[in-house]
């Protein structure tokens, strides 16, 4: 029997391996680069893990549940709340379920209304049902506008953490992806392996035969039964799974994409001497070109070496240098902000893919008989990537 080739081991390649193993198909998985886990990877820098672009394992996912072993990940948890910039200082907004006091704080501080915290009650109600992702037409903006949250919770709050997770600065995606993500927050944790975001693919690629698996390996070409590879060696295939990300799915299939097809994001990381007393929890910056930052060995220690702190910066100004974020940041840290020094940048253009943008792309794949996986298939999430691989496999298996 011919394996069934999977173009791409990030998640979504590495989901469709790992149920094509579990059925005993036999498989190929190819990947361009030398290691696995596409745009899921971290380095190790001076003693410090550092992530390749901010992120965190939502561990409530449905596939993350299903699909990995989370004790052996080590993981360590966000404390679930932020810190909110009121006037001089930092209020520390633990989730009002877990911490109710610190509601009044934050009305007290005037960063909240008593309306925004009925809102936020209502909108924590309805996710108490199954919220569908993409099921919106309206955009986050549009709907926190409608809602009514005032202006003041949305730029100290909403606006810093969701910008975050759609690196969207105008909250564009659609209204329900934000309420999808809310109960993620509201009733899983955010969290991250002790060796760095890259341990999730690197887990699931030590559950695969080593044989079935072929990095530093280029796909040039693609069609329903084979592949060719770049050294010119083609490969005769069952079925192909194009597990890729969207600019390279695009390419392989002669797909232009729109411009504006993904969101982009720039992280940088900064070490300072250890300090005790901040809490594993985002800073968000209101009106600023710098969206939040943390002090990420305060949520997993293991990122930093002894008597050091990792800081993380995401902005969605990519032109933003390291001189720019301490100059924009300094009025928010204080003069501690000296010993801050720089250790390495991020520039992810293509961090994330815009909902909606590849439906031309989809019916290419249809239309040439390639099964398409990847989070641009669904939304921009693991859970998505690691869903569309699972069910790319599915449909091999049945057709
Ligand atoms: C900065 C940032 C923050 C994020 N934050 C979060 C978060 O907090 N929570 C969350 O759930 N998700 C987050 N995400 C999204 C999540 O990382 C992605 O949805 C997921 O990793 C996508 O997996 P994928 O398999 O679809 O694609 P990718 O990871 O892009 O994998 C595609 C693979 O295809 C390979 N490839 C490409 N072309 C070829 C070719 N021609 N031949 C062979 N191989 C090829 C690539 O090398 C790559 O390994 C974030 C992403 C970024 C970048």
């Amino acid at each position: 029997m011919k394996p069934v080739v999977i173009i791409g081991a990030g998640m979504a390649g590495l989901l469709a391996a790992a149920q094509l193993h579990l059925n005993q198909i036999p498989f190929l998985l190819v990947d361009a680069q030398n290691q696995v886990g596409g745009r899921l990877y971290s380095e190790h820098v001076k003693g410090f893990t550092l992530d390749v672009g901010f992120q965190v394992l939502q561990t409530n996912y449905p596939e993350v549940q299903r699909s990995l072993d989370l004790h052996s990940l080590d993981l360590a948890a966000f404390e679930s709340g932020a810190y909110l910039w009121n006037n001089e200082s930092w209020l520390a907004f633990v989730n009002p379920l877990k911490q109710p006091g610190s509601l009044f704080s934050a009305l007290a501080s005037g960063i909240m209304t008593v309306k925004d915290a009925y809102l936020l009650a209502r909108l924590w109600f309805i996710t108490q049902a199954d919220v569908q992702p993409l099921g919106s037409q309206e955009s986050t903006q549009d709907f926190l506008n409608r809602w009514g949250f005032s202006p003041k919770f949305q730029s100290h709050f909403l606006r810093p953490f969701f910008g975050g997770i759609f690196l969207s600065a105008g909250l564009n995606p659609p209204a329900s992806l934000f309420r999808y993500y809310m109960k993620q927050f509201l009733e899983g944790t955010a969290a991250i392996p002790a060796t760095g975001i890259g341990a999730i693919p690197l887990q699931m690629a030590a559950s695969l035969p080593a044989d079935s698996i072929r990095l530093g390996t280029q796909v040039t070409q693609v069609s329903a039964n084979q592949v060719t590879l770049s050294d010119g060696a083609t490969v005769d295939a069952e079925h192909v799974i194009l597990a890729t990300d969207a600019s390279a799915a695009a390419k392989l299939l002669g797909v232009s994409l729109e411009k504006g097809a993904f969101w982009s994001t720039k992280t940088l990381y900064f070490q300072v001497p250890a300090s005790a007393d901040v809490k594993p929890m985002l800073h968000l910056v209101p009106n600023s070109r710098v969206l939040h930052y943390a002090y990420f060995s305060h949520v997993q220690p293991a990122y930093a070496p002894k008597g050091m702190d990792l800081i993380s910066v995401t902005t969605l100004d990519v032109s933003m240098q390291s001189a720019d974020v301490l100059t924009e940041l300094a009025p928010f840290v204080g003069p501690s902000i000296q010993n801050w020094a720089f250790l390495k940048e991020y520039l992810l253009p293509e961090a994330l893919p815009v909902v909606g943008a590849f439906d031309e792309l989809k019916q290419k794949a249809a239309d040439a008989g390639i099964v398409l996986s990847g989070d641009f298939t669904g939304f921009p999430s693991l859970q998505s990537a690691m869903q569309s691989g699972r069910e790319a496999a599915e449909s091999c298996l049945k057709a």
